[in-house]
C-alpha cells in the first residue's frame, strides 16, 4: 500500500492507469475509520477484482462543516486508519492536507440545488456544497472507473447520484448498506463522542425506524408514523430532534402519495453529538 501525501504525488502515482482498461474503484472518507468503512473498501475491492486497484482517500473537508467545533473535535486516528486500508487491500492511500486541497483565491463551488433542499441540506447550509466540491475535486485527481459510497448518508449518495449524472463524470457509483454495531446504532465516526448513558440510549434511532417500517407496512398515515417515532426518541433521552422526515427516497421531496419509493430519514442529537439514520419503508 502506498500512502500519497499530496496531490502532485497522487497524479504521478496514478498516471500509469490513465487510458488503461484497469479499473480503478475509489472510497473517499474523512478517517476515523470503523466497521462501515472497511465495508466500503470490502466492496472496493470486490468490485476492483484481483487485478484492478482500490485508492481510497482519508481527508477531513473543512468546507463541508457548518459548525466550527463539529471540525475541531472531528476524531483523527490516521495510524489506526492507515492499518484498516492495508489489511482492507487499498493500493493507495491519499491523505492531503487542506492547503494542498484548497487554493486560497478559491471561488468556485458546486451547488445541487434540488435533492440538498430538506434533511441534512436544511439543517447544515452549504454543507452539501461542501461535499461535491470536494468529491468532484477528488473525482478529477483519483479519475477512478468506479467509487462507494454508504447509504448512511444516503441524501449524499442520491446528490452525488446526480452530480455524476449532471456533469458527465464517467464513474459508476455504487450504494453500501449501512453497517450497524449489534445493538442497531449504526457505526459512525462521532460515535466515539457519546458519553456512557448517551451511547446506551442512542440504539433507539435504529429500533424507532424498525417500527416505523412495520407500521408503514401495516398501513399507518406517514404523520401518525412520524409522531409515533418522535415521542419514542424523546423518551429516550435524546437532547433534540434535527429532523425527522419520510421523503421520497429518489427526489429527496416530500412525498405525494404512498406509492412512492419511501426513506425515513432522521437526525437526532444526544448531547452534542448529532447521530444520523435512515431506513428504506
Ligand atoms: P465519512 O468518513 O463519515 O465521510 O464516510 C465515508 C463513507 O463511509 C461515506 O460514503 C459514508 O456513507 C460511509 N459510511 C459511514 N458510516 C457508515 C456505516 N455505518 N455504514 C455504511 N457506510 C458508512
Amino acid at each position: 500500500m502506498q500512502i500519497v501525501t499530496s496531490k502532485d504525488l497522487l497524479r504521478g502515482a496514478l498516471s500509469k492507469y490513465r487510458g488503461s482498461h484497469q479499473t480503478v474503484v475509489f472510497v473517499p472518507t474523512m478517517g476515523a475509520l470503523h466497521e462501515g468503512h472497511r465495508t466500503l473498501m470490502a466492496k472496493a475491492r470486490q468490485i476492483a477484482g484481483e487485478d484492478g486497484v482500490v485508492v481510497a482517500s482519508i481527508f477531513v473537508n473543512p468546507i463541508q462543516f457548518d459548525n466550527p467545533s463539529d471540525l475541531s473535535s472531528y476524531p483523527r486516528t490516521m495510524e489506526q486508519d492507515l492499518a484498516i486500508c492495508a489489511n482492507e487491500g487499498v493500493n493507495y492511500v491519499f491523505t492531503p492536507s487542506s492547503q494542498d486541497m484548497y487554493a486560497d483565491q478559491r471561488s468556485i463551488i458546486i451547488d445541487e440545488t434540488s435533492l440538498s433542499g430538506k434533511l441534512c441540506g436544511a439543517s447544515r447550509p452549504g454543507h452539501f456544497a461542501g461535499v461535491c466540491t470536494v468529491v468532484a475535486k477528488l473525482f478529477n485527481l483519483v479519475q477512478p472507473t468506479d467509487a462507494v459510497f454508504g447509504k448512511k448518508d444516503y441524501q449524499q449518495l442520491a446528490i452525488i447520484r446526480r452530480m455524476v449524472r449532471d456533469l458527465d463524470f464517467p464513474i459508476r457509483i455504487h450504494g453500501a448498506e449501512i453497517v450497524r454495531h449489534e445493538d442497531g446504532l449504526a457505526y459512525s465516526s462521532r460515535n466515539v463522542r457519546l458519553s456512557e448513558e448517551n451511547r446506551a440510549a442512542a440504539p433507539v434511532l435504529y429500533q424507532t425506524l424498525l417500527e416505523a417500517k412495520q407500521q408503514f407496512a401495516e398501513g399507518k398515515s406517514l404523520d401518525e408514523i412520524k409522531q409515533i417515532a418522535e415521542s419514542k426518541i424523546m423518551d429516550s433521552g435524546a437532547t433534540k430532534i434535527d429532523y425527522l422526515e419520510i421523503v421520497n427516497r429518489e427526489t429527496m421531496q416530500e412525498p405525494q402519495s404512498k406509492e412512492e419509493p419511501l426513506l425515513m430519514a432522521l437526525a437526532v442529537f444526544y448531547g452534542d453529538v448529532r447521530l444520523i439514520d435512515n431506513i428504506e419503508l
